[in-house]
């Protein structure tokens, strides 16, 4: 995945420092390797929670 080089950060992006993003992205990729839809969508909403409350993506 390439990024385009900005001052900002991406908002939706994990931060890979932070071991909440890092574990609630390999679950999401995990879910989506298994096809279970509901569990990826899960895991997406909870990264979007922790991003906008802990990183104010
Ligand atoms: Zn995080």
């Amino acid at each position: 995945m390439t990024v385009p080089s900005s001052d900002v950060p991406h908002p939706r992006a994990p931060v890979p420092a932070c071991a909440t993003c890092k574990d609630l992205a390999g679950q999401r990729d995990s879910a989506r390797a298994e096809f279970d839809r509901s569990k990826e969508a899960d895991a997406n909403v909870l990264l979007r929670r922790h991003l906008r409350q802990e990183h104010r993506g």
